[in-house]
């Protein structure tokens, strides 16, 4: 495809791939450690074609119902499917048929619900255990409740991920499922906070899970508005949306 849509995205991505080179440099970084996962959300399959075409290899999605007819109709090309999204245990089965990687594993029964998938299918899935990046904000004077009004309940409940000090079980969960293969964590940075020490909290529940399985190799953090804070604390996976492909409606 080389119309006008094509060219836009052309040149978003390249100045996307500029800012993560940039952010590289400054943090001494090799951007060759980094892969740019294009989140795809709203926008239809001929976008992922034209990603395709313009040497994008990975691309990302949130939600099954979306993901599936989309993975179904670029089948035939050779791209790396992540799903990034809050996954209900019930639609496990079908994302394990599509995605190569499951980056929001966040309890023990969609452990299970992805290794029973994936193991129908017939495929390995790379899994990402998701830990929760929101400050807690813990009993305080005027916010006795957790989830209380300075604390709204709503975008918190739609990040997910578990928290730190629950991360290994999850992982070992994980580790020990046939048809899954643990390859490291994600992260969503707080809403209305910095991302920087978010990231930080990130890098170190990835450092503490490599001391029982020293071959994790992947930290995804990092969106459209906060990759080079995610690129300084050690991301090797950026989600990129609306920067490559514009604002969603
Ligand atoms: C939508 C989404 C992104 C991409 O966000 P942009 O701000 O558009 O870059 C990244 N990660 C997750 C989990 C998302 O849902």
């Amino acid at each position: 495809m080389a119309d006008a849509r094509t060219a836009e995205i052309a040149a978003n991505l390249a100045a996307a791939r500029e800012r993560i080179a940039n952010a590289c440099t400054a943090a001494g970084r090799d951007p060759g450690e980094i892969t740019l996962v294009v989140v795809t959300k709203t926008w239809p399959a001929d976008d992922v074609t034209r990603l395709a075409g313009l040497g994008v290899t990975d691309v990302g999605e949130n939600r099954d119902q979306e993901a599936a007819p989309k993975a179904a109709a670029t089948r035939e090309l050779d791209l790396t499917w992540h799903f990034i999204g809050q996954l209900q245990t019930n639609k496990a089965a079908a994302v394990a048929r599509y995605a190569d990687v499951v980056h929001s594993v966040d309890r023990l029964a969609l452990v299970q619900a992805l290794e029973k998938g994936a193991a129908k299918a017939g495929r390995t899935l790379d899994c990402l255990v998701q830990v929760n990046l929101d400050p807690d904000p813990g009993p305080q004077p005027g916010n006795p409740v957790r989830g209380g009004c300075a604390d709204p309940p709503g975008p918190i409940a739609q990040r997910g991920g578990v928290a730190a000090d629950e991360a290994a079980d999850v992982a070992a969960a994980i580790d020990s499922a046939e048809h899954l293969r643990l390859r490291g964590v994600m992260g969503v940075a707080p809403l209305g906070a910095d991302p920087a020490p978010a990231f930080v909290r990130l890098a170190d529940a990835l450092a503490a899970l490599r001391a029982h399985y020293p071959g994790l190799d992947v930290m995804s953090a990092g969106m459209s508005d906060d990759l080079e804070q995610a690129v300084a604390a050690g991301a090797t996976h950026l989600r990129v949306g609306s920067s490559v492909l514009g604002s969603r409606a």
